[in-house]
């Protein structure tokens, strides 16, 4: 049998563990000490509270085009910008499906011809990012869009969050080393609204 871990896939009646490995959370029963899923979908392991629990396959919301995700920049490369997806804008506390992988085609970052990604998106960045297409290892993601692109980003130097010098220009600097940097940032940046207005 698969090891039973967070992220598997089960069946109503799968053997999950026992009660004194992990107390049972939802969408799942006891039985004689034994812990079983009572739908099926994503078994999720709380390590902290020593629950588990199934998440039933129709939950979360899987994404469609048009949606608003939130993500963090993994990488830049000189085409793309690849993103670890954390949440949609349809209901924030869920957890997404696979796949997480987002990515932003240089030519979907900017109305305006971008030649350097790397002054539009930095790993560690905070995006808000609109989908475009949903593949089935990978979102393809937009931020043309004014209230699209970074809502946070942080000082490539010492790692405080940058502030806004020009909106516009996309220009950024740091308030403690003043290092300048440039990012496609979305109007609203630094205002502390993650899904802005
Ligand atoms: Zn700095």
């Amino acid at each position: 049998m698969e090891e039973i871990k967070t992220g598997t896939f089960v069946v109503p009646g799968t053997f999950l563990s026992t009660v004194e490995e992990f107390l049972p959370g939802e969408g799942v029963y006891e039985e004689e000490g034994k812990v079983y899923s009572s739908c099926a979908g994503l078994v999720l392991v709380d390590l902290r509270t020593r629950k588990i629990s199934v998440l039933p396959k129709s939950y979360p919301p899987v994404l469609k085009k048009g949606d608003i995700v939130l993500g963090e920049v993994e990488d830049v490369m000189p085409q793309r910008a690849e993103v670890n997806i954390e949440s949609l804008r349809r209901n924030e506390e869920r957890q997404l499906p696979p796949p997480k992988l987002g990515v932003i085609h240089v030519s979907q970052v900017s109305r305006r011809y971008v030649r350097d990604l790397e002054r539009k998106f930095r790993v560690g960045d905070i995006v808000r990012a609109k989908v475009e297409e949903v593949g089935r290892e990978m979102v393809q993601l937009s931020t043309t869009e004014d209230d699209l692109g970074v809502i946070l980003a942080k000082c490539f130097r010492c790692n405080t969050p940058l502030r806004v010098e020009n909106l516009k220009l996309g220009k950024l600097r740091c308030p403690v080393c003043n290092r300048v940097e440039f990012r496609k940032v979305a109007e609203d940046y630094g205002k502390g609204e993650p899904w802005g207005r």
